[in-house]
């Protein structure tokens, strides 16, 4: 059973070079050049993995992201210009699972994508357990984390993030432990980005509630306990 990939890209030579190269791993490939029609294709499709491109004809790959999320969770990772920094922070904003810079080696690429089909893999896993602490309750099986019963919406990475904290909670995790965990072993991007989604899940869960639950061991890590009653 094959996984399928869509390709929003414009640069007709550049989403050539991918689909072969995608096909040859043993992909479903399909691919689009515009934005909206590449909307419409990944909402009607059932893909594993969208590789969006930024600046497209017809719709931003931002805009199309946005307006995806309403929809659909699908692992999305964002193929930015070199030097794109805000494309990079808005994208992941948006709910983008990760993002590769133009021009980019295509190994790196097949890597972020194993990572990316990696991940959803244990959200299908039947028989996982429910995790709560006080109000908060995340369910591995059906992917949805809420507190006193108000769905939060996490992206993919959000997501596995909190579950690898309150996996082992009161135990402090190494920024190295987390990016293993969540990231997976190979991957090549910086290492802050542990801090960065931290402070996402934060912006989420604890300043919007209004509890602490995700503390910083300074020096070391990371810390989910069970917030004080
Ligand atoms: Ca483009």
């Amino acid at each position: 059973m094959a996984e399928k990939i869509l390709i929003i890209e414009d640069e007709e030579k550049l989403a050539r070079f991918i689909e072969l190269e995608l096909r040859h791993e043993g992909y479903l490939v399909d691919k689009v050049a515009d934005g909206r029609a590449g909307l419409e294709a990944a909402e009607r499709g059932d893909y594993d993995v969208l590789l969006l491109d930024v600046m497209l004809p017809g719709m931003s790959g931002m805009e199309l992201l946005r307006r995806l999320r309403r929809t659909k969770q699908v692992p999305v990772i964002m193929v930015t210009a070199r030097d794109a920094v805000i494309d990079k922070v808005t994208g992941l904003d948006m709910g983008a699972d990760d993002y590769i810079t133009k021009p980019f080696e295509i190994e790196e690429l097949l890597a972020r994508i194993r990572v990316a089909l990696r991940k959803r893999a244990p959200a299908s896993l039947p028989g996982a357990g429910l995790l709560t602490s006080g109000h908060l309750a995340l369910d591995p099986a059906r992917h949805t984390v809420a507190y006193a019963g108000e769905e939060i919406q996490l992206t993919s990475r959000e997501f596995d993030l909190l579950q690898a904290l309150m996996e082992n909670r009161s135990l402090v995790l190494r920024r190295e432990q987390l990016l293993s965990k969540v990231w997976g072993y190979d991957y090549m991007g910086e290492t802050n980005v542990v801090d960065v989604y931290i402070r996402y899940l934060r912006a989420k869960i604890d300043d919007r509630f209004g509890t602490k639950y995700i503390h910083t061991v300074r020096g070391v890590g990371y810390v989910f306990r069970d917030a004080e009653a």
